[in-house]
């Protein structure tokens, strides 16, 4: 395992944090979880159980497991839960002023060479890590949703991040049997932001009458071999998330990421894609049924 980890704290257990718990003591480590009061705690800890007896179920995870991963895990509202850890994972909610006093907090309740970590999937690591007092233990490990069944781990070396950080960063997302790529700290890191350009085209291609959401989807999955196209993909990460990380990439790199006009009136209009029941797509219990507006059925 790496160099000595032995407890990994997190702070934030919702829906991110929670999948990282999981797969971090799945993996034999020890867990320790803050969260901002005692609900949070016990729903934290509850998402975990729902996602693990869910494993059960399937006949993917044998009950004792299931029952020492749970065993593994403690939930806190106190900091001071976090003080023999190794590395903890922040994974509030994407604000910067939360994200730097949540860091400072961290730094406060740890030793000196803990390696203090972001899951921010588009917030600058670097401008976090100036809130620190050693800042070159910081550094992003963006996790993808759901955790525990996403594979790809990717490691944001923010300016400060030292060469000790980034070793032990990379180490760590091997040991809990992730693939990590490693990226400079710029807006979109690689991911979003490819998969951002890709998404805001997909919708002016529909704007512009080229192809209906389904042919344009269906011609990236058969076509290029994408698992998901890029209009159903934007129904499923939310309209008004991709919105906001548009707009805060074209603030970052430029007019190329101006948010398209459908866009804006969707999230207006509150059509956020699977969650609210249209997007690109029409949803009715989770499943797709069809298109928006005038594109109707498939
Ligand atoms: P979420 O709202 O589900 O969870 C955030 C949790 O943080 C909540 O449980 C909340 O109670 C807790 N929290 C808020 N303030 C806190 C504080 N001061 N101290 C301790 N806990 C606090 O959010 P999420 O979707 O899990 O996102 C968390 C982070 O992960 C964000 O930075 C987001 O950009 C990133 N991320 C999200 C996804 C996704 O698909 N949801 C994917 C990759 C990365």
């Amino acid at each position: 395992m790496t160099q000595d980890i032995s407890t990994v704290g997190i702070v934030g257990c919702g829906t991110m944090g929670s999948g990282i718990a999981q797969i971090v003591a799945s993996n034999g480590f020890d867990v320790v979880f803050v969260e901002q009061d005692a609900a949070a705690v016990e729903a934290g800890t509850a998402r975990i159980a729902a996602n693990l007896d869910r494993l059960v179920q399937r006949g993917r995870l044998e009950q004792d497991a299931r029952d020492a991963t749970l065993a593994r895990i403690r939930g806190s509202v106190d900091y001071a839960v976090l003080v023999d850890a190794d590395l903890v994972v922040e994974a509030v909610p994407e604000d910067m002023d939360l994200k730097q006093e949540v860091f400072a907090d961290i730094e406060a309740a740890t030793d000196e060479d803990t390696v203090i970590a972001s899951n921010t999937s588009s917030l600058s690591v670097t401008e976090m890590a100036s809130a620190l007092e050693h800042p070159e233990r910081a550094v992003g490990l963006h996790f993808f949703n759901p955790p525990h069944l996403m594979d790809l781990v990717e490691i944001v070396i923010a300016e400060q991040t030292d060469e000790r950080t980034e070793e032990f960063a990379v180490d760590y997302v091997r040991d809990i049997e992730k693939e990590d790529v490693v990226v400079r700290d710029t807006a979109g890191f690689a991911t979003s932001r490819l998969g951002l350009a890709l998404g805001l085209e997909a919708i002016r291609m529909v704007e512009q009458g080229v192809a209906s959401p389904a042919d344009i989807d269906e011609g990236m999955e058969i076509g290029y071999g994408h698992p998901m196209g890029p209009l159903e993909l934007t129904d499923h990460v939310g309209l008004d998330v991709r919105l906001h990380i548009a707009e805060h990439l074209r603030e970052e790199l430029g007019e190329r990421f101006k948010p398209p006009q459908s866009l804006r009136r969707k999230v207006r209009a509150g059509n956020l894609g699977k969650k609210s029941g249209e997007g690109y797509y029409v949803w009715e219990d989770g499943e797709r049924v069809g298109m928006s507006g005038e594109w109707g059925d498939e």
